[in-house]
């Protein structure tokens, strides 16, 4: 895996933002975009931090599916930008989301510990789904544009499981689990009435995917009636979205089982 520190043209509202962060925490954040071909970073703790990252189970593939992710040692925050699935048009959207997330940190918001594989995927879609609602707030409060890439990401996604939803064969856990999140993110962060794509939206997720919206359902509503914005709240809901989601992988793979013995 190869790297390239870029400059990104950024605006005067994510550079206050990032040197908001960087002072919380007495942190430095580097934005890199990851590619196969250029070369790794040349700081030699950095080029170590992301080494090692990109080696523990499942990132890799993690990372090939999202926009962009951030990884952190304390000291160093790492916002990788996937170019392949992002062009310059949403680094806005895709950079305030990410530091979103590291401003969250900073200020000593919970999150469930990375470690990998299936497990791994459980942390990261169970952090996401509670640190989104926060974040999505914070982006209009600091009027960062994102509804509107986001929104068109998801009528893209309506599209294609209107054509192959409902055929293409279930993919593994982990992909699973990421469904569950997007689509508690779409029941937290948008009201049905302004914007008119919901209804096809939500039939496009319960015909391809029957099976994980009890889950939906009930992490939902949970959530949209907590006050996330509270440190102790805001753990116990990290807790009960990582179990509800470990619930949920569990009987997804008991179900794939079954399938298989005859
Ligand atoms: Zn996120």
């Amino acid at each position: 895996m190869l790297l390239a520190i870029l400059l990104f043209a950024q605006t005067a509202i994510l550079d206050n933002w990032r040197a908001e962060i960087e002072q919380l925490d007495h942190s430095k954040i580097l934005i890199m975009k990851v590619t196969e071909d250029t070369p790794p970073p040349e700081d030699p703790g950095a080029r170590a931090i992301i080494t090692e990252v990109f080696r523990s189970p499942g990132f890799a593939s993690q990372f090939s599916r999202a926009e962009a992710m951030s990884v952190t040692n304390g000291r160093y925050h790492f916002v990788l930008i996937n170019p392949a699935l992002t062009d310059e048009s949403g680094y806005e959207a895709v950079l305030g989301h990410e530091f979103g997330h590291l401003w969250l940190k900073a200020q000593g918001y919970p999150s469930p510990v990375y470690q990998g594989g299936d497990a791994g995927c459980l942390a990261i879609n169970s952090g996401d789904i509670v640190q989104h609602v926060l974040i999505r707030k914070q982006l209009d409060l600091r009027k960062i544009s994102w509804r509107e890439r986001w929104q068109q990401n998801l009528e893209k996604t309506a599209e294609q499981l209107e054509k192959t939803g409902t055929t293409q064969p279930a993919p593994p856990v982990c992909q699973r689990l990421a469904q569950i999140a997007m689509w508690v993110d779409v029941r937290l962060g948008i009201d049905p009435a302004q914007w008119k794509e919901s209804d096809r939206f939500e039939k496009a997720m319960s015909e391809s995917f029957p099976a994980l919206r009890p889950a939906v359902d009930e992490i939902a509503r949970t959530l949209a009636k907590q006050n996330l914005a509270e440190k102790a709240v805001h753990r116990r809901a990290l807790e009960f979205t990582f179990n509800k989601l470990k619930f949920a992988g569990l009987e997804i793979n008991r179900k794939h089982n079954e399938t298989k013995t005859p």
